[in-house]
């Protein structure tokens, strides 16, 4: 599967990144947004869902949206390529994974050093428009309880963050944040915002220190996220792809590996350390 050139280069790494896209997850049951047949982009445009804009003009039909998809990813659990990646922290002595996924799984698989660049199902965060807010001459001040800029001036700033923490993405209306009154919404990136600066520099800097980064299951069309494994790869790093199927990458990747990561990343370590993942 892998020449020996690049077992050579995984077996002397000193730094690992596993940078994941929503294949990763795909055989612990959650769809991925790009695939027609079956993805969850197939039955809903994602420019009704997944934007600002769309919450603003509709915030009930994708509050929804994301209960529908947090309901399967509450009764996923981490697949032989997530416990493959979680594996890794034994032979490596440091491991980053840099995921878009939004599900937890690289955490419940155990890994410990996570950068969630599109956010977190499980966290909510207030909604604010802040091209209204500015147009009406509103001081942003942060809310204490849901960190979103309250445009409320009512926000109690001794409250802690308790009572948000028990709201969660959930069937039902739209919850507000209880300090500012703020409607909710997951703190996730949605398509033409922003990434979490802070978020985004370590992963930045993640790709650039690493010896080896190995892709999993992204089509790279995501950015500034699908950048990463081109900048690990332009500063001489390994770079081996795993994905069924070939993307923009496979050609100058150091490896692709075309196939499922629940079948590849295990045979990656048996292969790389002689070890066996059993799901
Ligand atoms: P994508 O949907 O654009 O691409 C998925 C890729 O995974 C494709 O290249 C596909 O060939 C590959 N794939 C499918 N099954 C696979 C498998 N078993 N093993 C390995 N690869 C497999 O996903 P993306 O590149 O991550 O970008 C879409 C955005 O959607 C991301 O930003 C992400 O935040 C979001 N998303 C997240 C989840 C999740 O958290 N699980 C699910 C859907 C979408």
């Amino acid at each position: 599967m892998l020449s020996p050139a690049v077992l050579h280069r995984i077996k002397a790494a000193a730094h690992v990144c596993v940078f994941t896209g929503a294949g990763m997850s795909a055989e612990s049951g959650i769809p991925t947004f790009r695939e027609r047949t079956e993805g969850l982009w197939a039955k809903h445009d994602p420019l009704e869902v997944a934007t600002p804009e769309a919450y603003k003009k509709n915030p009930q039909l994708v509050w929804d949206w994301h209960v529908h998809l947090a309901e399967k990813v509450r009764k996923a659990s981490p697949n032989a390529g997530h416990l493959a990646v979680a594996e890794l922290q034994k032979f490596v002595s440091r491991v980053t994974v840099i995921t878009q996924n939004v599900d937890n799984l690289h955490q419940e698989a155990g890994n410990r050093d996570v950068l969630e660049l599109h956010g977190s199902l499980f966290r909510l965060t207030a909604f604010v428009d802040e091209v209204e807010a500015s147009a009406n001459g509103l001081t942003p001040a942060i809310c204490p309880l849901c960190k979103g800029y309250a445009v409320w001036e009512h926000c109690d700033h001794f409250a802690d963050r308790s009572d948000l923490e028990e709201i969660e993405l959930a069937a039902g209306r739209v919850p507000r944040c209880p300090g500012c009154g703020a409607l909710l919404r997951p703190d996730i990136v949605w398509f033409g915002e922003m990434l979490n600066p802070r978020v985004l520099e370590g992963a930045v800097d993640a790709a650039d220190s690493c010896d080896v980064l190995i892709c999993v299951g992204s089509s790279l069309e995501v950015e500034p996220a699908a950048s990463l494994p081109y900048r690990a790869l332009r500063r001489g790093a390994a770079v081996v792809e795993i994905n069924p199927v070939p993307t923009a990458l496979s050609a100058t990747a150091d490896a692709s590996l075309i196939g499922k990561a629940g079948d590849i990343l295990p045979r990656l370590l048996k292969q790389v350390w002689g070890i066996e993942i059993r799901r």
